[in-house]
């Protein structure tokens, strides 16, 4: 799970971590009344999706000309201008794909005297079982490209979270960073609040870009992207309760309501399978035959028709989907009944589009039949690379 900005922060701070003062805002009357309340004259309009790159982004509405999802305003009235601008409008970044986000949520904070921008961020390393911390002296909006041309400008440091942070590790990130005397204790300091914060709120990333030096010789923190370990997310609550639902796929929140596990996918062939291993294989026979699945979704053991009809209704909501391949295994569902599921589910939507089924496990033969007798155009799949085949020929048979 992700959270804005504003709400990273909010977090880190509760971890001793410095921000610059910030409130966020619903309304362009929020907009204003909060910036009345930072010390000024200086203040920073900042646009909060769940994506960054936002400084460099672009409005859809505002034409090419238009400054950023980021803005630096000199007084209250630009504020307010700047938080027209933005309310409502699209904002498009290179997190946000075409689309773009629509920017609902602003975060009003005082701007801060930069005099350097450094990179840090944190994330669990499956490789070698450990926190790898991140560092580099080129923060800021440029970092993909430092990353890209320049890695040798990136320093990771790995703490074992058994071990925990030590000393060393902080002396490894102010000497990372090139920082000397007081500048150097806060870059350690800072960088164990941020571990004692990934660890105790179940981070999978932080990322703060930029880490500023400020004119006046403190470490801040001015941007933070966090997400969060969801299978952890039933032990904190207060992190729970930030959820946006608004920045999460519809058609994801509506899969949660029937305890179906769905995530959209970029392919055409929409995917219903029982367990998620066989529907990573699923998946993985699709692309082997040269297509791609439109989703992966998993309806759990005891599917019943309901939750068939909710899977079906929610594949054929993404216009992608030219085709469905339902691979069902009856293990302690029987296969009659999940046929029985199919025909009624498919009947009730009313499906347009080629449907290939393979059932497999108890009382196969019986679901096969009634599918059959069905009346329907459900093709049937002998095996997983049958099915396969078949959905793909269907699927380019149409298009
Ligand atoms: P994004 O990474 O989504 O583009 P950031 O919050 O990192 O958004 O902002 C982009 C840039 O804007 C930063 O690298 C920094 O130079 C500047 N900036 C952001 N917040 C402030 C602030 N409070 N004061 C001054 N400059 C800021
Ligand atoms: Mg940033």
């Amino acid at each position: 799970m992700n959270v804005h900005e504003y709400q990273g922060k909010e977090l880190l701070a509760k971890f001793g971590v410095g921000i610059p003062a910030g409130i966020a805002a619903l309304t362009v009357e929020e907009a204003v009344a909060a910036a009345k309340q930072l010390p000024g004259p200086l203040y920073v309009v900042k646009a909060q999706i769940h994506a960054g790159g936002r400084g460099k982004g672009k409005f859809k509405e505002l034409g090419p000309d238009a400054k950023g999802g980021v803005r630096l305003a000199k007084s209250i009235e630009e504020v307010e201008e700047f938080a027209k601008e933005m309310l409502g409008n699209t904002l498009v970044t290179i997190q946000t794909g075409e689309a773009g986000k629509q920017v609902n949520r602003l975060y009003v904070t005082d701007g801060v005297d930069i005099a350097k921008e450094y990179y840090l961020s944190m994330v669990v390393d499956r490789g070698t079982s450990r926190i790898a911390l991140i560092v580099s002296t080129e923060g800021g909006m440029d970092i993909e490209e430092v990353a890209h041309s320049t890695p040798e400008k990136i320093a990771t440091i790995v703490i074992d979270p058994v071990e925990g942070f030590m000393p060393h590790h902080g002396r490894a990130v102010g000497f990372a960073l090139n920082l000397s005397g007081d500048l150097n204790k806060q870059a350690a300091k800072i960088a164990e609040q941020l571990y004692n914060a990934f660890v105790a709120l179940d981070c999978d990333m932080l990322e703060i870009n930029p880490l500023v030096e400020t004119k006046d010789g403190n470490l801040l923190v001015l941007d933070t992207k966090m997400s969060f370990d969801s299978n952890s997310l039933y032990r904190h609550p207060d992190v729970f309760a930030l959820r946006d639902e608004t920045e999460e796929d519809p058609a994801e929140i509506e899969a949660s309501k029937y305890d179906l596990a769905y995530i959209k996918l970029d392919g055409n062939i929409g995917c219903m399978v029982n367990g998620a291993g066989l529907a990573m294989a699923t998946m993985d026979i699709i692309k082997l035959n040269g297509e791609f699945p439109a989703n992966f979704l998993d309806v759990g053991g005891g599917a019943n028709k309901e939750k068939v009809t909710a899977a079906f209704k929610i594949i054929l909501k993404d216009p992608a989907v030219k085709g469905i391949l339902v691979n069902i295994f009856g293990g302690i569902m029987k296969c009659d009944i999940i046929a029985e599921g199919i025909v009624a589910a498919a009947k009730e939507v009313n499906l347009q589009v080629p449907l290939v089924v393979r059932l497999e496990g108890t009382n196969v033969q019986q679901g096969k039949d009634i599918l059959a007798n069905s009346g329907l155009p459900i093709v049937a799949a002998n095996d997983l690379g049958d099915a396969a085949k078949k959905i793909v020929a269907e699927v380019r048979a149409v298009a």
